[in-house]
């Protein structure tokens, strides 16, 4: 489903992602933890093209894209906006559009990007609401909302797009304690259902129960990729250890 081959991004001097290679198969539920810095963010973003690599190839649902360093010619427009359309990315700070409701929010890139006739695109919405336990707040603006409940709007808004993959990037880190649950909840029901993930988070135990791999990065390599059972609760290398320790 995700193909990652030799990838690289700089800002400037700072070697931000190095010679990073990857494979995710469809319906699996990846995470991704490490230390601030370590390149995590950046590497979600490379995946929608959010940010462009310097080097490398990204393959998501077999259309691949090619990145070789000053010679790249940056796809079109349009060809970047399908690329991205097969990913959903849900960030840490919801990026809900305030002046409009929830349903609103949820329908507008299936009316304006997917081109969606409003009444279909109406009942999907509906639809994702209700899967995200939010079918009372439909009418409801996103600034009568508590944070879990505007994480699980912008969820049910990447839904919408029908994305191969859905990307989460702390999506329960700026939350209060006792939100948390109901947004992983939400993505635990996600995984059930067999979608492709990649999370960044600092939840650890979440991250033991739903993923089928744990990626442990720091300073831009990915250090340590296995089952939970092994990075997690049994480690091979130091650094990870030593990540860990931070968590118990
Ligand atoms: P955190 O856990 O704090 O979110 P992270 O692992 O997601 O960290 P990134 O946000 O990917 O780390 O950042 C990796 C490095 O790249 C950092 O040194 C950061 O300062 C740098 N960086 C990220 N985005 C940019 C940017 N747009 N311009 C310049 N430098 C950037
Ligand atoms: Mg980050």
């Amino acid at each position: 489903m995700i193909s990652i081959r030799n990838l690289k991004k700089c800002f400037g001097d700072n070697v931000v992602l190095k010679d990073i290679s990857l494979e995710i198969s469809k319906g699996s539920v990846v995470a991704m933890i490490g230390p601030s810095g370590s390149g995590k963010s950046t590497l979600l973003r490379c995946i929608n093209l959010l940010t462009i690599p310097d080097a490398g190839t990204v393959n998501v649902g077999g259309q691949s894209i090619a990145f070789d360093g000053k010679h790249t010619k940056l796809p079109k427009a349009k060809d970047l906006a399908h690329f991205r359309s097969k990913t959903g990315m849900v960030f840490q700070h919801f990026n809900l559009f305030p002046h409009m409701t929830v349903r609103q929010n949820v329908m507008e890139g299936m009316v304006t990007v997917l081109k969606i006739p409003k009444q279909d695109a109406r009942i999907t919405a509906d639809a994702l609401l209700q899967r995200v336990g939010l079918s009372d707040r439909a009418d409801a603006y996103p600034g009568m909302l508590s944070g879990g409940q505007k994480q699980r709007v912008a969820i049910a808004r990447a839904l919408a797009m029908k994305p191969d993959v859905m990307l989460f990037d702390e999506a329960t880190s700026a939350l209060d304690p006792e939100l948390v649950g109901e947004v992983l909840s939400v993505i635990r029901s996600l995984a059930a259902d067999g979608m492709t993930m990649i999370l960044v988070t600092h939840e650890i135990a979440f991250a033991r129960e739903v993923a089928d791999q744990v990626i442990f990065m720091r300073d831009g390599v990915v250090v340590e990729c296995g089952p939970p059972s092994v990075v997690i609760d049994n480690p091979e290398k130091e650094a990870t250890r030593s990540f860990l320790s931070r968590f118990k």
